[in-house]
């Protein structure tokens, strides 16, 4: 067996938290190959720079650790050691300039994915990274990793792996999460996480579809947002939402604040103003300068409108018929569970391999969040497993690859 096929370390999928790995891995020294079930790297995170490639939040880490609920305390340390700032470093060294919005996100000046990944391609081919296309991990068959590849099943007995398979969304980009059949007895089932909700609409709606809804805010239980929405054919879609999601997956009520910056007696002052025979709607767009989608939304989640209107503009019940279809999410939430993994990343009952990125049972908001979250695990789980493989370098034993 030659070192060229016999890689110290396996890391299975390409997606940020495995290219992440391969780096820590191939910079500490360590020969790698990853291996990746699509026939190109990291298509979620090309998909996730369409809508503009949020990396991380300019923020302080006491914040920014907030944003993972009850993972905070586990992912701690993790986060701690590559924190929003090392996030934007990693970037500008890969020749990426930055901008920070006026919420705090970070975003690529090119905005999209592909001008970074391909610089951190390049350099991981520069570090000796191989990166092998269409092997599909099926398990494992006593200590060796079957893969599934275009010439056969291969058994390979890397001496470190990284599992990095993703959540369970938009599968077609790879993230189908099938591999939470070869660890069934420690993963938490997934559930959408930053996702829209379905909504019946009346055929009133039919001429807003597609249409944003800006200057509002959403509450649900104790999360707010005053993100944009759109009405989508299936129901309400957009950044807004996905930061309420949880709780409203939870079954917190949803409500609309139309208008966030007047409060309930304001907007009763300008709605007294003379109507004389206009028609409710063009009342509403011209005492409160209204776009048509916020009327029509008032109109539609609540019949017949009560005579005092400001209190229902300030918190409007959403109807919904549950979140959409989990493929179509953002994330997941669910996945291997965090208490499986010891502080290294690694599988306690399977010493050597280490898991990383959104597979793991964490959830968060969209705003950076996620990618951070990826980008730390990934790092952790590489240097964990690097530091595993040269605690074992006295006696060496090969990694091994083979055919069927
Ligand atoms: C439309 C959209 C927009 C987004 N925008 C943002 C954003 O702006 N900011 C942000 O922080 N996050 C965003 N996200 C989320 C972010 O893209 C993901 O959280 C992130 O890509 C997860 O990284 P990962 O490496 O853990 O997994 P993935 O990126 O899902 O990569 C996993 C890889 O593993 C491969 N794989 C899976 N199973 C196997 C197997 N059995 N064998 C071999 N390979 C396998 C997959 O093909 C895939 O390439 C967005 C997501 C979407 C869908």
């Amino acid at each position: 067996m030659t070192a060229e096929n016999a890689p110290d370390a396996l890391v299975i999928g390409a997606g940020p938290a495995g290219l992440m790995a391969a780096e820590a891995l191939a910079g500490a020294g360590h020969s790698v190959l990853v291996a990746e079930a699509k026939p190109s790297p990291a298509r979620k995170f090309l998909m996730a720079g369409k809508s503009g490639l949020n990396l991380t939040k300019a923020e302080g880490i006491e914040a920014f650790l907030t944003a993972y609920g009850d993972c905070a305390a586990p992912l701690e340390e993790v986060l701690r050691a590559f924190d929003s700032e090392d996030v934007q470093n990693w970037a500008r060294g890969l020749g990426q300039p930055l901008f920070t919005g006026s919420t705090g996100r970070v975003f690529p000046e090119a905005m999209k994915a592909s001008p970074l990944l391909r610089a951190w391609l390049a350099r991981l081919d520069g570090l000796g990274v191989r990166i092998m296309r269409r092997w599909r991990w099926q398990g494992w068959d006593g200590d060796a990793v079957l893969m599934e590849t275009p010439e056969g099943l291969r058994r390979l007995t890397p001496r470190a792996t990284v599992l990095a398979c993703g959540g369970a969304s938009w599968a077609r980009l790879g993230s189908d999460g099938a591999w939470a059949a070869h660890l069934l007895d420690k993963v938490v089932p997934f559930q959408p996480a930053n996702m829209g909700f379905a909504v019946d609409w009346s055929a009133h709606m039919e001429r807003h579809i597609g249409q944003p809804v800006k200057g509002i805010a959403l509450h649900a239980k104790d999360t707010a947002s005053r993100g944009e929405i759109v009405i989508s054919r299936a129901g309400i879609e957009g950044g807004g939402i996905y930061e309420v999601s949880r709780a409203v997956r939870g079954g917190a009520p949803l409500t609309l604040d139309l208008m966030p910056d007047l409060t309930t007696e304001e907007i009763r002052q300008r709605l007294t103003r003379k109507r004389g025979k206009q028609s409710m709607a063009n009342h509403l767009r011209k005492a409160l300068k209204w776009t048509p989608e916020k009327q029509a939304l008032l109109m539609e989640f609540v019949r017949p409108l009560p005579a005092d209107l400001a209190p229902l503009i300030k918190a409007l019940p959403v109807t919904h018929q549950g979140p959409l279809p989990m493929d179509q999410a953002i994330s997941t939430a669910g996945g291997l569970r965090l208490d499986a993994l010891d502080g290294t990343l690694m599988l306690r009952d399977r010493p050597g391999t280490f898991a990383a990125g959104e597979m793991l049972d964490w959830e968060a908001p969209t705003g950076g969040y996620l990618i951070t979250a990826c980008l730390a695990t990934g790092l952790h789980a590489g240097r964990g497993a690097a530091a595993w493989l040269e605690a074992r370098n006295d006696g060496k034993a090969e990694g091994c690859l083979s055919s069927e």
